[in-house]
C-alpha cells in the first residue's frame, strides 16, 4: 500500500500569483518547494483511490473521495471523477453545483463514522472536521490505516477519539498557517502548533503536514523542529509500506 502526495499547497499554491515573499520567490527560482492543491493518491497493485480532486494525477483512480466542496479540492473534478464512483459529505447547494459541472456525476452522500466498502477489501470512513463549510476527513483502511484530514482547525473530540483508538499508520493534516497567525481561526485552518497537536492526539505512527501556505513556508524555511515522527509533506512525495 502506498500514498502519493499529489499536491500539498493551499488554494493559492506556492508560488502564489503576484506574491514576492521569500517562499514564492524561492519556488519560482527552483530553490524552494512549489506546492499545488492538496490531494492524495492511495494505491496498491490492484486498487487506487484519490482523495480530493484539486489536481489530475499521473493515473486515474478507481474511486474518488471528497473532503468538501471548496474550489481547491474540486477544481479538476471533471477529469478525475469521470466514470468513477464518488463519495462526499452533505452540503446540498455546493454538492449540486459541483454535480452540475460534470455530466452524469452523482456524489454519494456519506454519514459521519459510517464506513463505505471500496474494493479489494478496502474501506473508507468519513470523520467530521472543523472548517468554514461542512467537511469530512477520510480514514482509508486497506493493509494500512491512513487518516487524511483536510481542511480543518483542530479536530472534533469524537474524531480524535475514533482515530486515536485505531492508531493510524499515517496521519496527514491541514497545516496552513505559521504559529500565532490570527487567520487560522478566521479561515478555520490549522496553524503549525495545532496541526502537530492534532496529529499527536490521534496517535498516528507517522505524520505529514499538508495544505501548506506561503507564509507558513517562509516560517519553515527559517528552520523549524518537528517531532521525529512528523514531517512537512512535499508534492510528489511517496510513502510506501511493504
Ligand atoms: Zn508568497
Ligand atoms: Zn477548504
Ligand atoms: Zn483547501
Amino acid at each position: 500500500m502506498r500514498l502519493t502526495l499529489l499536491g500539498t499547497g493551499t488554494t493559492s499554491g506556492i508560488p502564489a500569483a503576484g506574491c514576492i515573499c521569500g517562499a514564492c520567490d524561492r519556488a519560482r527560482t527552483g530553490t524552494g518547494p512549489s506546492r499545488r492543491h492538496t490531494c492524495a493518491w492511495i494505491a496498491d497493485h490492484r486498487f487506487s483511490v484519490q482523495v480530493d480532486a484539486g489536481l489530475v494525477g499521473p493515473d486515474r483512480p478507481d474511486a474518488l473521495l471528497l473532503t468538501h466542496y471548496h474550489p481547491d479540492h474540486v477544481a479538476e473534478i471533471a477529469a478525475v471523477a469521470a466514470g468513477r464512483p464518488v463519495w462526499g459529505p452533505e452540503d446540498p447547494d455546493r454538492r449540486i453545483a459541483v454535480e452540475d459541472r460534470v455530466p452524469g456525476l452523482r456524489i454519494r452522500v456519506v454519514e459521519p463514522f459510517v464506513s463505505i466498502a471500496l474494493a479489494n477489501g478496502w474501506t473508507a470512513t468519513p470523520v467530521p472536521l472543523h472548517h468554514t463549510i461542512p467537511a469530512v476527513g477520510w480514514l482509508v483502511e486497506g493493509p494500512r490505516r491512513i487518516a487524511w484530514l483536510t481542511d480543518t482547525l483542530g479536530l472534533p473530540e469524537r474524531t480524535t477519539a475514533f482515530l486515536a483508538a485505531l492508531r493510524p499508520d499515517l496521519g496527514a493534516i491541514d497545516c496552513s498557517f505559521p504559529p500565532d497567525d490570527p487567520r487560522a481561526e478566521e479561515k478555520r485552518h490549522n496553524d503549525l502548533p495545532r496541526a502537530v497537536a492534532a496529529l499527536t492526539a490521534i496517535r498516528c505512527t507517522a505524520g505529514r503536514l499538508v495544505h501548506i501556505g506561503h507564509h507558513l513556508q517562509c516560517h519553515l524555511d527559517e528552520g523549524t523542529v518537528l517531532p521525529p515522527w512528523c514531517a512537512v509533506g512535499h508534492d510528489g512525495e511517496r510513502i510506501a509500506w511493504s
